[in-house]
């Protein structure tokens, strides 16, 4: 009985929450951060938008909003707008400011056969060139209703071996910096999902090696590359915590370990700024 109690309570508690999902992120105003601007409205869906691109939207309560904006590792700092349309048109303003201390350099050594990652022949050139549009546009689905709520949990549990926005160098040369987080691990090791989502992609590339796309909604997506394994299929609705691939290291990785990547408003993000969220 009291146990059932319990559950009720429970159910009650969680009630609003699921009602409205929202996810939580801390606002991080800095390149490769977040800006987090609430708003009122009482219109039943305002929209906004960053360089046009579509934004993550939440409502918090009643007529209170919140919008995400990812803001990308390379943009300039200072005064930036975004426009939210709900029964009109109108501009809010956020600035972006420098991220404490500037993000450091990591230098890779990539032999033998994984050289072809730095020299690619014309047979890699084109699969590339066939590929790029394939990862491009799963970076741009923005699905209109939200896919998960509260915050992201760790996809696996192993030590940080890159930390997000390192100014990378492979054998010398300056290519992007990582947009993501390395998290080392045995082959084999299970991944999970760190927030209930849809896949909307699976497969093998020639840099990311076995990879997996996840939305989350509105233009939240998680990404895992590198993988050994798949373990869901295209399509596949999935719930925080389910197993969706193993580690690995196919593609461009020079020993197993997971790469997690966040992008929101086609913009890469530090991941550990959904993680962060929940800790306040
Ligand atoms: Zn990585």
């Amino acid at each position: 009985m009291l146990k059932k109690f319990k559950k009720l309570s429970l159910i009650l508690l969680l009630l609003p929450n699921l009602l409205l999902a929202s996810i939580l992120v801390k606002n991080t105003p800095l390149p490769g951060g977040v800006a987090v601007i609430d708003f009122t409205s009482n219109h039943s869906s305002p929209k906004a938008f960053y360089n046009k691109i579509p934004l993550y939207v939440q409502q918090l309560k009643n007529q209170r909003w919140q919008v995400l904006i990812g803001i990308p590792l390379w943009e300039k700092l200072g005064t930036k707008t975004i426009t939210i349309q709900d029964f009109s048109s109108r501009e809010f303003a956020f600035k972006v400011k420098p991220a404490k201390g500037s993000y450091a350099e990591q230098h890779i050594k990539l032999k033998g056969k994984k050289k072809k990652y730095i020299k690619p022949n014309l047979a890699h050139i084109d699969r590339i060139k066939s590929e790029r549009p394939i990862l491009t546009n799963a970076r741009k689905t923005f699905s209109p209703q939200t896919l998960s709520n509260g915050a992201f949990i760790r996809p696996v549990d192993g030590i940080t071996t890159s930390t997000f926005g390192l100014k990378r160098f492979f054998n010398g040369v300056a290519r992007r910096p990582h947009t993501g987080i390395d998290y080392a691990g045995d082959t084999g090791t299970l991944i999970k999902s760190p927030a209930d989502g849809k896949i909307i992609l699976v497969g093998d590339y020639f840099f990311n090696g076995k990879a997996i796309f996840i939305d989350h909604g509105q233009g939240l997506i998680s990404v895992y590359i590198h993988l050994n394994k798949h373990l869901v299929k295209l399509g596949q609705r999935i719930k925080q915590g389910d197993s969706i691939g193993t580690i690995g290291q196919t593609g461009r990785a020079t020993g197993p370990h997971l790469h997690w990547g966040i992008y929101l408003n086609q913009t890469v993000i530090n991941p550990n700024l959904l993680l962060q969220a929940a800790r306040k």
